[in-house]
């Protein structure tokens, strides 16, 4: 193997940086292209190429420097990767899955057709076809933006018929697609890693609690049964194996109550339900990312110990410069760790950092990382 391994990155968010933690272990170089100076993969990064995620003439610049490319976000521009990759540059996760997953009903049609569980979905097509639908799929029922939504961002949840003008509005113009509602009684994800021998493992299973849309809280290992597990597992294999390329993948479902497993989406990438696996794994999923995309050995990732990890959010009607408070008060609490993405500029409901705990048990690790969440506040400046 080359050394130093030049790893060119597409996106500097926390993502980018976490990544860049496990690679400067290991003496790699990172490249990373974002357009924002002080992106929070800055700090970690051998040289930064100052350009928007999409641009062409970036991206082949980042190629020539790097030995591999890889990206920490969907906003890719897969076509101009898939150039790259015809010249036999390796691109992981490759760039056609990266396409696949781009589009939600994309992704949505994918899935079914390789038999994977997705809730009932079809594109709308004009306001009377989301009539039509809602009426088939019954209500609420959710619409989603297809393309660049995150953070539950793109969708909106319609309650009753007097809604449908409304949600149309809201995406207005968009390509949308309707989903049946799934009463879920859980939110799971499993991160699997692939490396190009085609060597697959998965992580254990993640239990997710959302609030306001976004990933508030994991908790590992999940509180579901032996056959819900057994069942997420293979979904999860399953799915990484329809789809091409090296690399890890976030993969989300929803338990119902008779314990079916349905698929939510799956992410190209490294994902923030799998944050905890940096303390608690006996491998991370940054680790795992690096190791399937330059094609190493893959050692199946064992759980150490119960965790539970919180997102440090943005608060509410604010944007600009912020400090986070109660750092000393929360490092004084056994078994936490913090993680400060280090982003300049703090926006409603925006990752800024993150909480792991560890602890003897799961029922510990819960309460200690509530008491871990009130210790600590994101406030202006
Ligand atoms: P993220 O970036 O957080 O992964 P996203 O913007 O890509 O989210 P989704 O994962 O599609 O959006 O949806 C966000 C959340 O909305 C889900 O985690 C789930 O709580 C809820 N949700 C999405 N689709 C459905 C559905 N069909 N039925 C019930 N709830 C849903
Ligand atoms: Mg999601």
């Amino acid at each position: 193997m080359k050394n130093p391994i030049r790893i060119g990155i597409i996106g500097g968010g926390q993502l980018g940086k976490m990544i860049a933690q496990e690679a400067k272990r290991m003496s790699f170089e990172i490249i990373i292209l974002d357009p924002s100076e002080d992106c929070p993969a800055s700090s970690l990064s051998d040289e930064l190429i100052l350009a928007d995620f999409k641009n062409e003439l970036a991206i082949k610049k980042l190629a020539k420097k790097s030995d591999i490319i890889t990206y920490e976000i969907e906003l890719a521009n897969s076509k101009a990767l898939k150039s790259l990759e015809s010249q036999r540059y390796p691109v992981y996760p490759s760039p056609e899955t990266l396409r696949i997953i781009q589009n939600k009903f994309r992704q949505k049609s994918f899935l079914m057709h390789n038999h994977i569980i997705v809730p009932k979905f079809d594109l709308v097509r004009s306001e009377e076809c989301l009539r039509n639908l809602c009426t088939e799929y019954g209500l609420p029922a959710m619409l989603k933006a297809c393309e660049d939504s995150y953070d539950g961002r793109g969708n909106f949840l319609i309650s009753s018929k007097n809604k449908i003008y409304q949600a149309l509005e809201f995406f207005h113009g968009r390509q949308c697609m309707l989903e049946k509602f799934i009463p879920f009684i859980k939110e799971i994800s499993i991160m699997v890693a692939r490396n190009s021998h085609g060597q697959i493992v998965s992580f254990p299973v993640s239990e997710n609690i959302h609030k306001n849309n976004v990933l508030d809280m994991t908790i590992v290992p999940a509180r579901i049964s032996k056959k819900v597990g057994l069942k997420a597992k293979k979904m999860a294999e399953k799915t990484i194996g329809a789809l091409k390329g090296a690399g890890i993948f976030g993969i989300e479902m929803f338990v119902t109550n008779d314990e079916d497993v349905i698929l939510n989406e799956v992410a190209p990438r490294p994902h923030n339900s799998g944050h905890y696996s940096i303390e608690a794994c006996s491998i991370s999923q940054f680790e795992h990312h690096i190791r399937a995309i330059l094609d190493l050995p893959l050692s199946k990732p064992r759980l150490l110990t119960p965790a539970v990890m919180v997102n440090i959010l943005g608060s509410e009607g604010h944007i600009g410069p912020y400090k986070i408070k109660g750092i000393r008060q929360l490092l004084a609490i056994p078994g936490v760790k913090l993680h400060i993405y280090g982003k300049k500029i703090s926006k409603p409901r925006r990752k800024l950092g993150h909480i792991t705990v560890t602890a003897k048990n799961l029922l510990e690790a819960m309460s200690t990382a509530e008491r871990a969440k009130r210790t600590i506040r994101v406030v202006v400046e």
